[in-house]
């Protein structure tokens, strides 16, 4: 399995240091057939409690399996045939927030107050008379081309990495 995809899997809910321990037990697990608990934790040099929480958490994505041997046996595998669609439908879901995103940003003129920093659409900044409902300052209209060209970009670059 390719593990650039991967990071695009856990980018936006785990810290990178995270990340790192995920992709590992993935890459170890790919390159054995099926491995228990113990030997993962020796692997990696992790305690009971971290590599658990780690498996549970690729569990619930789908990505990998288990199988009760005894009460102290936990053999874990790959789900090799489920990865491809869970990375899909994960940069499926991606894509769409991304899309939805952008057309907000697209239709919709942001005013900022320079004071408290916070933002408006277009209808609330016309309601309060282009002066900060907070502090009363006066609103200034954002240029969000840059932050839009960002969202394109990332878009395009999740369509590459989908899988056909
Ligand atoms: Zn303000």
């Amino acid at each position: 399995m390719n593990f650039k995809e991967i990071k695009v899997l856990f980018k936006d809910e785990m810290d990178s240091r995270k990340n790192f321990y995920y992709k590992k037990v993935l890459d170890i697990l790919s390159r054995n057939q099926k491995l228990t608990t113990e030997e993962l934790m020796s692997d990696l040099k992790m305690n009971q409690r971290s590599i658990l929480k780690i498996l549970y958490d690729l569990f619930d994505l789908g990505l990998i399996s288990y199988k009760k041997i005894d009460n102290e046996t936990i053999y874990w595998e790959l789900r090799k045939n489920s990865i491809d669609w869970v990375i899909n439908r994960k940069i499926s879901k991606s894509i769409k927030q991304l899309r939805e995103l952008l057309e907000v940003e697209t239709n919709q003129t942001y005013f900022i107050c320079e004071k408290c920093g916070k933002r408006y659409p277009y209808f609330i900044a016309f309601d309060c008379m282009f002066k900060c409902p907070y502090c009363k300052s006066p609103l200034t209209s954002i240029d969000n081309s840059q932050y839009i060209e960002l969202l394109k970009k990332r878009i395009d670059q999740l369509l590459q990495i989908k899988l056909t």
